[in-house]
Parts: structure tokens; C-alpha cells; sequence
């Protein structure tokens, strides 16, 4: 007999997967962590019962995630992740040539199991000698530290439960203290077919902060019903608009094999449906 996770989005709607084996079930200080098999996505991680990463297709969230800021950028050596304990943006961003990494992650539960059953996802980024892990809420950390970086990543949960703080003014506000000038801030924020509301608050909030604000947009099978958007923030407008021949010339000197990224997927992820354009720029 089939035994199914069946996943509840928004509104009324859901998502089903098979579940071949469950490799790990557990309940951290945080939250409930299981490792599941489904035949077409391989391992898959849930916390409270959603979906985080798959082994199928986290390809395109962490590829895009890490390298359009990167290359946006172009001369990034600081980068403060917040979230992500799964380790798949972390390996992607040391796929450059960044000097330090620091990586905020409330639950050490969820970097534990992801070492042990997620390795094909995190690889040996964790043992990676400009990786500074820190195990504690994210808000405290960007709040109290007198650090700064290029980048500030927010790879973060939903804004329910303990992500919700990822997701408030005073949390971006402090975001932008730690960004050296020309930096970038880019957060997880939702499929805005379903979750409009989340999108139009944070980017609402990146326009008092900040001199450019919007969003991309990535097409990540698992995060389901359209396309998922990732927030941007940052007081250089240009970053967002950078050339094709700039962003090529960068990504054909970093020299790495991508399954969803490319200059041309860079270029065109800043390209928004209308239906999205009118959530976050109603004007
Ligand atoms: N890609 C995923 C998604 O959008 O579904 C996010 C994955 S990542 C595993 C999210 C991580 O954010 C979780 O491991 C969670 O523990 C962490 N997290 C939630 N709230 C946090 C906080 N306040 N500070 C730091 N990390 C937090």
C-alpha cells in the first residue's frame, strides 16, 4: 500500500508526494524534522510538515539564490547567510571567491541531520575552513553584531513560527546596517500566486530602506503553484540591471557547471509577470 506526505499549502490547496522510505524522524528544540524518499525528488527535508529542499530540485533555488547576487555583485568577499541549515546555499556561495561566510541557523538540529542524510545537497561545505556557523536566531545575530558584509542571504523558513522575525522591519532594517556600501540583501519570500501578501509587505518594507528594492523570480518544481520570488534590496540600482556581457564575462571567469543558472536565466529572472509587478508596485 502507497503511503503518502501530503502537504498543506494556502488557501485551500496542497501538494501530495509518494513516500518510498522515511530515513529520519525527529523532533528538535524548534521544530519536527523528517528525511523522506519520494522516487522523482530523492530525499526530501520537511520542518512542521513543509516542504524545505529536495534532492531533485534544489538546484534551482540554491543556484539562484547564491550566484545572481554574487554575480551581480561581481566583488563580494563578505556573505552572511541567515537560515539555510540545510548547507545548500552555503555550498554554492563558496563556489567563488569569497573570503568568509558566516551562517546564522536557529536550529542545529537541522544542520545535523542535513550533514547526515543531506550530504549530496551540502556536500563538505560545512568543514569549509571560511565558514563561521553560528547556531542561534538570526534577528539577535544581525541585531547585536558589529560585523559587516557584501551580501546578507535570508534563506529562510516561511513567516510562521520561529521564521516569522526574518520577515519584520526592524529585522531588514538591522539587514542594511550590516551591509558594506553597494551591498545586496536577498530573501526568500514565497510563491506570490499564493502568498502575495508576504511579497508586498517585505519588498514594502526594502523601499523605506532602501534606495532600489524588488524582486526575482525562479521556477523550483517542489515550491509549488507558479513562481517562487526572491526579495531584493540594495542602495546601488544598477546591481539589478547589470549587462548581459558583464554578467557572462563573470560567470565564464567563476567556471562552474549550474543546472539552472546561466547569464541568460540571471537576465531574465528580473523580468516579472504583470500579476506580480501590481503586488509589489501598485503605483
Ligand atoms: N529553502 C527553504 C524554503 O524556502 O522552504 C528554506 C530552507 S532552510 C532549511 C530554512 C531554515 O531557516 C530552517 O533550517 C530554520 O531552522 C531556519 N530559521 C527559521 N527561523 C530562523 C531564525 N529566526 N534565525 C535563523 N534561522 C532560522
Amino acid at each position: 500500500m502507497s503511503v503518502w506526505f501530503d502537504e498543506v499549502l494556502h488557501d485551500g490547496v496542497g501538494q501530495r508526494l509518494e513516500i518510498e522510505e522515511v530515513l529520519y524522524e525527529g523532533q528538535s528544540e524548534f521544530q519536527d524534522i523528517k528525511i523522506l524518499r519520494n522516487k522523482k525528488f530523492g530525499r526530501i527535508m520537511t520542518l512542521d510538515g513543509v516542504v524545505q529542499t529536495t534532492e531533485g530540485d534544489e538546484f534551482v533555488y540554491h543556484e539562484m539564490f547564491a550566484h545572481v547576487p554574487l554575480l551581480a555583485h561581481g566583488r563580494a568577499k563578505r556573505v552572511l547567510i541567515i537560515g539555510g541549515g540545510d548547507g545548500g546555499l552555503l555550498e554554492e556561495v563558496l563556489k567563488h571567491d569569497v573570503e568568509h561566510v558566516t551562517e546564522v541557523e536557529l536550529d542545529g538540529g537541522v544542520v545535523e541531520v542535513s550533514k547526515q542524510y543531506l550530504s549530496s545537497i551540502c556536500q563538505q561545505a560545512y568543514d569549509d575552513p571560511r565558514v563561521n556557523l553560528v547556531i542561534g536566531d538570526g534577528a539577535k545575530f544581525v541585531a547585536e553584531t558589529d560585523q559587516t558584509f557584501d551580501l546578507v542571504l535570508v534563506d529562510s523558513t516561511d513567516p510562521i513560527g520561529p521564521g516569522a522575525v526574518l520577515f519584520t522591519h526592524e529585522f531588514y532594517s538591522h539587514c542594511k546596517r550590516c551591509l558594506n556600501p553597494g551591498g545586496i540583501l536577498v530573501t526568500q519570500n514565497g510563491v506570490p500566486f499564493m502568498q502575495g501578501d508576504e511579497l508586498v509587505s517585505s519588498v514594502g518594507h526594502f523601499r523605506s530602506l532602501f534606495a532600489d528594492a524588488g524582486a526575482y523570480v525562479i521556477s523550483c518544481p517542489t515550491y509549488a503553484l507558479g513562481f517562487m520570488t526572491l526579495g531584493w534590496a540594495s542602495d546601488d540600482a544598477d546591481l539589478r540591471r547589470q549587462s548581459m556581457e558583464t554578467i557572462s564575462a563573470r560567470f565564464d571567469a567563476l567556471a562552474i557547471d549550474t543546472q539552472y543558472y546561466n547569464p541568460a536565466t540571471h537576465i531574465a529572472s528580473f523580468a516579472l509577470p504583470n500579476f506580480i509587478v501590481k503586488l509589489i508596485d501598485p503605483s
